[in-house]
């Protein structure tokens, strides 16, 4: 690609905090102020707090990636990752989907690409465990647990039928219990359809400290627990996974040490790290590996570098204790996006009219769903529970999804939900595309080498 002789900002990653920057910074440039650059592997943005819907069946998936080149015409968009970064002469890596691999020049770069599921070196896990984070793993599980339920509805061996009908969710963090309290209502509520009673289904959620949702008050995290038990969900606290080779769950420290359950089902959703590609960048790290920037969201002593969401340690104004962080949340992130873009902004002009400010932001609170009709919420001091919580959860991320296409579709999606029974359809083949013309060409080739012989 060309240089042009305007500036080019470059910006690394289309998720939250790369979008929202991205569309304040179309909005807010005048034609000719920058060049608008932005790459990432993929083609849209994923709305990662309605996950847990789809995995549920709620909400198709494609109604909830927000497609980059419709939302932001002023900008290149390349699908390709970029593989590193060297700030100091200005160019990062970018590796398209067929290999290639060339060297975009920047002036300006906003550092985004989030964060990747934090995963132990406990054996079996690559294996066996699937993560939370990305559509294609919220649309996996949702086939999983169909055909899981399927299995154990078509056996007549009741340890194929136990382990099929247990399913193990390692986090209690709020993105692990959404989609604990999506996938388990879902799976009671069809299990009837294929001849299973609810109380044959098994689903334990493992959590290494004292309580489950951390983000909000002990009280209602007690609510919370209090709702999934009263589903028959096991909630076991104070406890590790030591191993789980196999579909052999073995748990560590605490109450259940050396207990083991066998499952075919493992969710791994124990926490986010920052994205390992900043390893192939010349930014400043914290022990956690996250970039480190000031309250401006500019990347430390590195002018022309910016920074924020889950990949960035990021003063947190707000929080009166000292070294506070912010948390890696949407929240933040979409807010993060606004001041950021309004920042680099400033600097492009450089006129000194609207100096930059610092990102503060006062936690509004947190709000997740559970189920159908059933959620929790905490809004500053006002703290909500069932279906008032549940109403909250869905009207906030509506409201913030980043497109008005996308929110008439999941708008669609739920009305038509709530209308018909759930859709039991396991989607399991999309997985193998391949397979069909596989077996099909496989069995032509037998009776030729049979006749052969
Ligand atoms: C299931 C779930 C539920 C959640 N619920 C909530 C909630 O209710 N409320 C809340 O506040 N937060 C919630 N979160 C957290 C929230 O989604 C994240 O904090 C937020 O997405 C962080 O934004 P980000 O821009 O830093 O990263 P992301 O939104 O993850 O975006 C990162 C982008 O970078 C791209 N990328 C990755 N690597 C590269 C590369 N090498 N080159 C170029 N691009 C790259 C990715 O494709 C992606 O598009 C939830 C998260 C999950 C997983």
């Amino acid at each position: 690609m060309t240089r042009a002789a305007t500036p080019r900002v470059l910006i690394v990653g289309g998720g939250h905090l790369g979008l929202y920057t991205a569309r304040h910074l179309q909005q807010h440039l005048r034609p000719g102020e920058a060049e608008l650059v932005l790459a990432d592997p993929k083609s849209h943005m994923t709305y990662q707090p309605l996950l847990p819907e789809v995995a549920a069946g709620n909400v198709e998936p494609r109604h909830v990636t927000i497609p980059l080149r419709r939302v932001l015409p002023r900008f290149h968009v390349f699908n390709g990752e970029i593989v590193a970064l060297a700030h100091g002469s200005r160019t990062a890596r970018l590796r398209l989907i067929d290999g290639e691999e060339y060297d975009l020049a920047y002036d300006h770069v906003v550092v985004a690409p989030g964060s990747v599921v934090r995963t132990l070196p406990v054996p079996g896990l690559p294996e066996l465990a699937v993560g939370f984070k990305t559509l294609a793993e919220a649309v996996y599980l949702r086939n999983h647990v169909l055909m899981q339920l399927g299995l154990a509805a078509s056996t007549f061996d009741p340890r194929v039928r136990r382990r099929a009908l247990t399913f193990v969710l390692a986090g209690g963090g709020y993105a692990g219990v959404e989609a604990l309290g999506e996938l388990s209502d879902m799976s009671m509520d069809v299990a009837p359809v294929f001849g299973l009673r609810r109380q044959d289904l098994r689903w334990i959620l493992v959590e290494a400290t004292d309580r489950i949702m951390p983000e909000v008050s002990p009280e209602l995290s007690e609510y919370t627990a209090d709702v999934l038990r009263r589903r028959g969900v096991e909630i076991r606290l104070n406890t590790t996974i030591s191993s789980c080779v196999g579909g052999r769950i073995r748990f560590g420290a605490g109450l259940y040490a050396d207990d083991v359950v066998e499952a075919n089902t493992l969710v791994w959703t124990a926490g986010v790290r920052p994205n390992p590609m900043l390893d192939k960048t010349d930014l400043p790290r914290d022990d956690k590996g996250r970039v480190v920037a000031d309250a401006y969201l500019r990347v430390r002593a590195m002018p022309g570098a910016w920074t924020g969401g889950d990949c960035a340690a990021v003063p947190d104004l707000a929080c009166p204790e000292p070294g506070a962080l912010c948390t890696p949340t949407a929240q933040h992130a979409v807010r993060q996006a606004r001041r950021l873009a309004d920042n680099l902004t400033s600097e492009l002009r450089g006129d000194g009219r609207h100096p930059p400010q610092p990102y503060l932001h006062r936690h509004a609170g947190s709000v997740a769903g559970l189920g159908r009709f059933q959620g929790v919420a905490q809004v500053y001091e006002i703290r909500l529970r069932g279906v008032p919580a549940w109403l909250l959860h869905r009207g906030y991320h509506w409201a913030l999804l980043p497109s008005r296409v996308r929110k008439m579709r999941v708008l669609t999606d739920w009305v038509l939900e709530s209308l018909f029974p759930r859709d039991i359809s396991a989607l399991g083949e999309l997985e193998q595309p391949r397979r069909a013309l596989q077996a099909a060409a496989r069995a032509q080739q037998q009776p030729l080498a049979a006749g052969r012989a």
